[in-house]
């Protein structure tokens, strides 16, 4: 089966039609691991859009704030206006879907599927200290996760050594390609579709290729080709506050030119 595996699309629509483009005809299923809305100016088209693609969806922490399961009070300054943007504008039916999302982890053919991290939906995997521990006690070779915006992961090699998986970005858009081999442990992230915090403005995403005869696990991850000024208007979140408009923007710029008080990335929810 090939999977086409999205998170964090953040109400960002045209990024999200750039990568379905990029991946058509190369996928059987789509797969979300949350965070559907949030900062963009287009949270009930992209819920549409998801709804109606992906075999499975589960929840992120945005998507909880926005539909009221949470509220915001630990986002950060703009995640919080965005949140508030985004429940005036979601229709009643779409805040309802986004309130049946199920939690995350959920196992799916063979791997999990997460949010954040498999012992909490809402804890960000950044490093070895919340890496390890979770490799360590994996039910499954491989768990997709989101979260943190950043596109790589991490693994345990089949000896059990600890390894970082940074995907380095290519012209040609094709970034980072593993095969998984049997005995090791996988924690995958896709990257954002909406809002990449990793250094590449560029919508990210991966593609999954699951072979139970060959008992092979094959993904790589994609960031669509072109030009970092061409995609500017395609990837990059595009924030949601009004005063904000629809341009391409980045968070952190945003946050400086609107004196809201600078906050480290590990802030930006
Ligand atoms: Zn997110």
């Amino acid at each position: 089966m090939r999977y086409l595996i999205l998170s964090d699309i953040h109400s960002n629509l045209e990024a999200l039609e750039k990568c379905l483009e990029l991946a058509e005809g190369k996928f059987d299923e789509t797969l979300c691991l949350g965070d559907l809305v949030g900062y963009g100016p287009d949270p009930n088209a992209v819920i549409e859009r998801v709804r109606s693609l992906a075999k499975v969806i589960i929840r992120g922490n945005h998507d909880k704030a926005c539909s009221g399961l949470s509220d915001a009070a630990e986002f950060n300054p703009l995640a919080r206006l965005a949140t508030e943007w985004t429940r005036q504008r979601l229709t009643p039916e779409h805040i309802g879907f986004l309130r049946s999302l199920p939690q995350g982890p959920l196992v799916f053919d063979g791997f999990q599927m997460v949010h954040g991290a498999p012992i909490d939906e809402d804890e960000y995997v950044l490093g070895p200290g919340q890496a390890l521990p979770a490799l360590r006690n994996l039910t499954t070779q491989a768990v997709f996760f989101g979260h943190t915006h950043y596109q790589g992961g991490f693994l345990l090699t089949p000896k059990g050594r600890f390894q970082s998986i940074r995907c380095q970005g290519k012209p040609d858009g094709l970034t980072y390609e593993l095969a998984f081999e049997e005995d090791g442990r996988y924690l995958i992230n896709p990257g954002s579709v909406g809002q990449p915090r990793d250094g590449d403005w560029r919508a990210a995403f991966c593609h999954l290729q699951y072979g139970p005869a060959s008992g092979r696990v094959l993904s790589h991850s994609i960031r669509p080709a072109g030009d970092a000024e061409e995609n500017a208007g395609r990837g990059p979140s595009r924030c949601a506050h009004p005063a904000a408009g629809t341009r391409p923007i980045n968070p952190r710029r945003f946050l400086q030119r609107n004196n809201i008080e600078k906050l480290p990335a590990s802030k930006l929810d």
